[in-house]
């Protein structure tokens, strides 16, 4: 593509065949197979993206690299801008979408004839709960990600993102997220076929199948359907039959460019016994993860629940449940149901000390957790998940393997408890306040750096956050 005498696209290409070097293999995938050169002005680059999504994403992570790299190849100091492309005109430069497996486009002929009939039909058989919409869902820091990346699936299912696994705790709106894009496929593209199971029902179905000799009837189930969704995948570990049923209905909606959007209580790096080949499935399209809301989202959803109620509470009360209840949104939930209901039931507004003491007797609750999980737990599961003993990480001892996963439970000792580091310090073996900031300081740097030490730190956090009192 020549444009005239600024043309950098050589250099373009250049600086591509670069960073696929340093980038991990799927995260080259992901951004760069979806992004293109336009054409070149004076002095700048300007490059495509099929979606703002994805040119967000390119700008935050990416931008200072390709900046800086097209510039040291040129000796020119090179700008780089962005611009949402439709999909035939990124076509067009295969040359720098560069991905050997990019995908080929679905055409998606939107017939808006689809008789009302047949779209009921279609939704009977979609499984899909249909109270789960993105209006629904209240957005935070913690969801953007994943909540994003939904909605561009739904919006184009087989282009982008495929596959697609959201991954997350218990109660952080992964069902939520996965039936928002069944039902808004069902919605604006109605002549696609979706389907919604939980890995569970998957499981059942293909032993029940087997029972009664239809295994043929359950494949052609699955590999009929446009949209393939599955919750809950952790629960296939072990199972190794349906794992391997699983495996091949991938491959043929994978390679038919259907789209399959999966949900799993933690990265697939930690699920144990499941195959290889399954996982590495898995991790091949876009993995995105849903965190536990901060106090600013918690109040947000705590509001919009009340509003769809159309109850009302009083800003004290909420601001209690929002402090207290800290662990997903699930349980934010219930505190709110009990509330309400309470008021309901009596007619009456509930009263600050009426609510603290409702939300006090709650069996699960969790508005004690972070008072109540001890520094020693936190000692305790830090120490058993390094393999090693909690004497180890109160004692003296420098070896690295020791030393990092004291810091890391000194990290999330400040992190999840209201101890203060000198309370931290002394439960640590007696040592001082400034150890612990050291150390949280160091395991923070940590995460920054490296995602997968990120990710051993969170499944941690996880882990404690849903240790019940
Ligand atoms: P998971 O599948 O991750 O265990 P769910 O999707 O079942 O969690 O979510 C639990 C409950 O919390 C559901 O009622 C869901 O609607 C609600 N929920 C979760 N996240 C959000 C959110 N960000 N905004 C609004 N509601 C949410
Ligand atoms: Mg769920």
């Amino acid at each position: 593509m020549s444009d005239g005498q600024h043309s950098y696209y050589e250099f373009w290409k250049e600086t591509v065949s670069r960073i696929k070097q340093t980038l991990p293999q799927q995260e080259y995938h992901t951004w760069f197979n979806r992004l293109s050169y336009l054409r070149s002005e004076k002095g700048k680059v300007i490059l495509g993206g099929a979606s703002q999504f994805i040119l967000d994403t390119v700008i935050t992570r990416y931008r200072d690299l390709l900046v800086n790299t097209l510039s040291e190849l040129t000796g020119e100091e090179i700008g780089v801008e962005f611009e949402v492309a439709s999909r035939d005109v990124l076509e067009m430069d295969s040359g720098t979408t560069a991905g050997e497996d990019a995908q080929a486009p679905q055409k998606v002929e939107v017939k808006r004839s689809v008789s009302a009939q047949k779209s009921a039909r279609l939704r009977a058989e979609s499984n899909l709960n249909p109270s789960y919409e993105f209006s629904s869902f209240v957005l935070g820091d913690n969801s953007a990600f994943a909540y994003n990346a939904s909605l561009a699936i739904a919006k184009n299912p087989g282009v982008s993102y495929n596959p697609c696994l959201i991954y997350g705790g218990v109660g952080l709106g992964k069902t939520h997220l996965l039936s928002s894009i069944g039902n808004y496929i069902l919605e604006n593209t109605p002549e696609l076929k979706v389907m919604y199971v939980t890995a569970e029902m998957f499981t059942n179905e293909f032993i029940e199948s087997i029972g009664s000799q239809k295994t043929q009837h359950f494949k052609n189930k699955f590999r009929k359907v446009d949209v393939l969704l599955i919750d809950d995948i952790h629960f296939l570990q072990g199972k190794d039959s349906t794992q391997e049923e699983l495996f091949h209905t991938f491959n043929n909606l994978y390679d038919a460019k259907k789209q399959m959007v999966f949900t799993c209580d933690r990265p697939i790096s930690e699920l144990k016994n499941i195959t290889d080949r399954l996982s590495s499935r898995f991790e091949r399209g876009l993995n995105v993860d849903l965190q536990p809301p901060n106090y600013e989202t918690r109040m947000a959803i705590l509001k919009k629940k009340l509003d769809a109620r159309g109850s009302s509470m009083s800003e004290e009360i909420l601001n209690y449940i929002a402090t207290n209840v800290v662990t997903n949104v699930r349980d934010l939930e219930s505190s709110l149901t009990k509330l309400v209901a309470y008021s309901e039931l009596l007619n009456m507004e509930v009263s600050f000390d009426k609510a603290k003491e409702l939300l006090g007797v709650l069996p699960a609750h969790a508005a004690n957790a972070n008072q109540t999980l001890s520094i020693d737990t936190i000692i305790k599961v830090v120490a058993q998940y390094f393999n090693i003993s909690t004497f180890e990480i109160k004692g003296k001892k420098k070896n690295k393997s020791i030393v990092q996963p004291r810091q890391i439970a000194m990290y999330l000792a400040r992190d999840i408890t209201d101890f203060s580091t000198t309370e931290i310090g002394t439960e640590f073996g007696g040592r001082d306040h400034t150890t612990v900031m050291h150390s949280f300081d160091r395991i923070e740097a940590l995460m920054k750096a490296d995602e997968a030490f990120t990710n051993t730190v969170m499944k941690l956090k996880r882990d404690l956050t849903t240790i019940k009192s």
